[in-house]
């Protein structure tokens, strides 16, 4: 029986990762779970499976949670950091799934690798931000990080049993997104409504914008460069709109390992939690004749700078990447909230860029201050009167916490 501390359990990945987990209830039982502000979906999910800890973002938050449970079950509600950390670091727990939105993910990933908890990685921003310091930790503590991201998976896919010096190059595939047949001018028109239709994955909001703007395959460049160990010049961003093919290797004798399969995150999800093992979704696999054609284009870095702005942070490195995704949080809550258009995301994003003086080598205490500065800078640049509260993406700066 594995035991899983699920780090965002209300999110898309979180509740998918729950159906896999009740799928299976021979091989897997909940340890902890943990969300935002989402207490009613929590709620529902601590009576469904009676996990020893659950943890929310504030007190106000966990008294109510605690209400809605009454003492139905025995359960231990924290809030604020220091609950994160104590679901990341909990003694029971086999496996950490850290699926947490945006930056919040950074400190309880690290958290469960300093404890010596196996990770499976959906929250790719704490690899944008400080991949180094993650794997460098993880090596440190013979810790295995299993990707959720579904190129990733595919990718790690690929590699099982080839040697790592063999590898010639990584293909990243891409859906392109909701917007990827507008015109530069259609863009300008983008409704938040309209760019949350994604054509393929049925995804949370901030990834999804993010997946309409190509930033997500540029933010999952940096995510590879630091998960594989491999240098940026080796991955290749390919535009692949079926998204049946979730990322291909290519080996120096010339032959290529695809993984496909049809787009569903619990089959990477399922893969990151019994790996090695394979476990019988009761999914189907793609029916080809029916798809008939896979196609396959580049993509455009004019009509999709956010792309460009991340592989140059990518390219430059330091506390950059961290700066990158700070200020593209903040302009996609904006952009969610209708206080900018989406063609404005991209402008703050390199705006904020722009004003920062990277820091070389950065600690962990340089790159939190590099993302909460680029959280200022783009809060200005967004011109917003007060945080977002709609899609608020910012569950990031939690109080310290505490237990009710
Ligand atoms: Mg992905």
């Amino acid at each position: 029986m594995k035991r899983l501390s699920i780090l965002g359990s209300t999110g898309s990945v979180g509740r998918n990762a729950l159906r896999v987990a009740e799928q299976f209830p021979e091989r897997f039982s909940v340890a902890a779970l943990t969300a935002g502000r989402n207490i009613g979906l929590l709620a529902e999910q601590v009576m469904r499976v009676t996990p020893e800890v659950a943890v929310v973002l504030d007190e106000n938050l966990a008294g109510q949670l605690k209400k809605m449970v009454g003492g139905a079950i025995p359960l231990k509600i924290l809030y604020g950091s220091d609950g994160y950390r104590a679901a990341a670091e909990l003694t029971s727990a086999d496996l950490v799934v850290s699926a947490m939105v945006g930056s919040a993910g950074l400190l309880p990933t690290m958290a469960a690798i300093e404890a010596g908890k196996p990770v499976a990685l959906a929250n790719k921003e704490s690899l944008v931000m400080a991949g180094e310091l993650v794997m460098g930790a993880a090596r440190k503590k013979g810790v295995s990080i299993i990707p959720i991201d579904s190129e990733h998976s595919a990718i790690f896919q690929c590699l099982a049993g080839n040697r790592r010096q063999d590898l010639k190059q990584i293909i990243l595939t891409a859906s392109g997104g909701p917007l990827l047949d507008k015109s530069a001018e259609d863009l300008d028109a983008i409704t938040p409504e309209m760019a949350l239709c994604h054509p393929t994955w049925k995804m949370g909001p901030k990834i999804t914008i993010d997946s309409a703007t190509l930033m997500n395959k540029g933010l999952e460049v940096i995510e590879a460069k630091w998960l594989f160990g491999v240098p940026q010049e080796l991955i290749q961003v390919m535009i692949h709109p079926e998204s049946v093919i979730h990322s291909m290797v290519v080996y120096r004798d010339g032959a290529v390992m695809a993984q496909l399969s049809l787009p569903d995150m619990r089959v990477p999800i399922a893969y990151a939690l019994s790996y090695p093992e394979r476990l019988s979704l009761g999914l189907p696999h793609p029916d080809f004749i029916d798809i008939g054609s896979l196609t396959f284009r580049e993509p455009d870095l004019e009509k999709f700078p956010c792309l460009a702005l991340a592989l140059e942070a990518c390219r430059i490195g330091m506390t950059l990447p961290a700066v990158l995704s700070a200020a593209n949080e903040v302009a996609v809550a904006a952009f969610l909230n209708d206080h900018i258009g989406l063609r404005r995301i991209a402008q703050v994003v390199e705006q904020v860029m722009t004003k920062h003086k990277p820091v070389p080598d950065p600690g962990l205490s340089d790159i939190l201050s590099a993302t909460a500065w680029a959280r200022r800078a783009a809060e200005e640049a967004t011109r917003l009167p007060s945080p977002p509260t709609v899609y608020s993406l910012s569950a990031s700066e939690p109080g310290k916490g505490g237990q009710v």
